[in-house]
């Protein structure tokens, strides 16, 4: 199943992708949760209640896309959003060369965080920030949302904590990065963490590994790669993360990105008022977002 967020009006609430231009509310079960963090919280005996409203739902219940605005899956998550940075070959080896510096490979997981501020959803605008940065750049990620309350978890277990998988967007300022010697500035900015256009379940989207992710500015392909290839993996990320540290559920992790952003190209095309970014990654969908002034 597929779960979006959807505004109409000033209400919010939870739906279930239904093909590709409709969607069933799951307002029509007054016992359900209409925000998705509780649902999230709510374990299988949640889900399954959303099985039987789905089974149940006939086409006069079905709503069309366009009647509502999709916003981010979890718009306001309780913490910031946990990011692994360096996470694939060709994104290290091109952001070592742009700085020129020697290439090294991390030991254990890069974190870092970007605040529940930045995030966006689909169609959402991504500032250009003029007077703040020269450097505006993307990554796409392949995005985990934990489904329960995780401690110590080994490698081999990890997955079991997964609820479902999304699209991260991290949006970077990379002259910003720069100037404050670390991450955490210049990938916060609002509207830096555009994410959806929303979640697809873990037993839907199956073994983490293996899906392709591409990224493309105005119709031009800069990324492409498959979680295949990350250094890290998915369960690896969720071990390293949990040791010690409590994640709970609706906690969001953004797995790192593959190469071709802008900082690695020659010459470096960053993002411009009015361009067009898709990021898609199979299983999921497409995240499309414009540069607005
Ligand atoms: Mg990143």
């Amino acid at each position: 199943m597929k779960f979006l967020t959807y505004r109409h009006k000033d209400k919010f609430g939870v739906g279930i992708l239904h093909g590709p231009e409709q969607f069933i509310d799951l307002g029509q079960d007054p016992s359900l949760p209409t925000d998705m963090t509780a649902l999230i919280a709510g374990g299988e005996l949640t889900l399954s209640k959303v099985r039987e409203l789905v089974a149940q739902s006939g086409t006069d219940k079905l709503q069309t896309l366009s009647s509502v605005e999709i916003v981010a899956p979890i718009p306001k998550p309780r913490k910031n959003v946990f990011c692994v940075g360096r996470n694939y070959r060709g994104h290290i080896i091109e952001g070592a060369r742009a700085r020129g510096i020697e290439v090294t490979f991390p030991k254990v997981p890069e974190f870092f965080t970007k605040p529940a501020t930045s995030i966006i959803g689909q169609d959402a605008g991504i500032r250009r920030y003029q007077n703040l940065t020269d450097q505006l750049d993307y990554e796409i990620e392949l995005a985990v949302v934990i489904g329960r309350e995780t401690r110590d978890v080994s490698v081999e277990h990890a997955l079991c904590s997964v609820w479902g998988y999304t699209i991260i967007n991290d949006i970077s300022a990379r002259d910003l990065q720069r100037a404050h010697g670390q991450w955490f500035k210049g990938k916060g900015l609002d509207t830096f963490c555009p994410m959806g256009p929303w979640i697809v379940t873990a037993d839907e989207f199956g073994d983490p590994e293996g899906h392709r992710l591409a990224l493309s500015v105005n119709g031009g392909v800069r990324q492409e790669s498959t979680t295949t290839d990350l250094l890290f993996s998915v369960a690896e990320i969720i071990s390293h993360l949990s040791a010690g540290l409590t994640l709970e559920p609706g906690d969001i992790i953004a797995t790192g990105t593959p190469g071709g952003v802008a900082l690695g190209m020659t010459p470096q095309a960053f993002l411009e008022v009015d361009d067009i970014v898709d990021a898609e990654i199979h299983g999921i969908g497409v995240l499309r977002n414009r540069v607005i002034p």
